[in-house]
C-alpha cells in the first residue's frame, strides 16, 4: 500500500512539475524530463501498480471475510 501510494504521488507530482516547466519540461537533458522518465518506471517494477491493486484488494477481502467468521 505504501509503495502504491508513494509511486502514484510521485507520478502526480512530477506530472505537475512538467506542466509548470512547459516545453522545457519535456526537453531531453532537463532535470524535470529526466525525473519524469525515472519516476514513471517506479510504477512498473517491484510490482506494477495494477498488480498491487489486485494484491491489496485480495488482502482486504480476505480480512473482511475473516472478521465476519
Ligand atoms: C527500470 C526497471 C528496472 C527493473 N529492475 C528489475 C530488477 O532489478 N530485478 C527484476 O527482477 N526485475 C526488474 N525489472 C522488471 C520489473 O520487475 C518488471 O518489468 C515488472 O514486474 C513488470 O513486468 P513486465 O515488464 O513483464 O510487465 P507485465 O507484467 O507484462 O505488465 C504489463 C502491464 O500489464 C499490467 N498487468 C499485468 N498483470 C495484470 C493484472 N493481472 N491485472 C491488471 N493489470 C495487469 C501491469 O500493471 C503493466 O501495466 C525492472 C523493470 C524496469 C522498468
Amino acid at each position: 500500500m505504501a509503495k502504491l501510494h508513494a509511486t502514484d504521488t510521485a507520478q502526480a507530482t512530477i506530472d505537475k512539475a512538467v506542466q509548470i516547466f512547459g516545453g522545457a519540461g519535456v526537453v531531453s537533458g532537463n532535470m524535470v524530463e529526466r525525473l519524469y522518465r525515472e519516476i514513471r518506471a517506479l510504477r512498473i517494477y517491484e510490482g506494477a501498480s495494477e498488480v498491487q491493486k489486485v494484491v491489496i484488494a485480495r488482502a482486504v477481502i480476505a480480512e473482511a471475510q475473516g472478521s465476519r467468521a
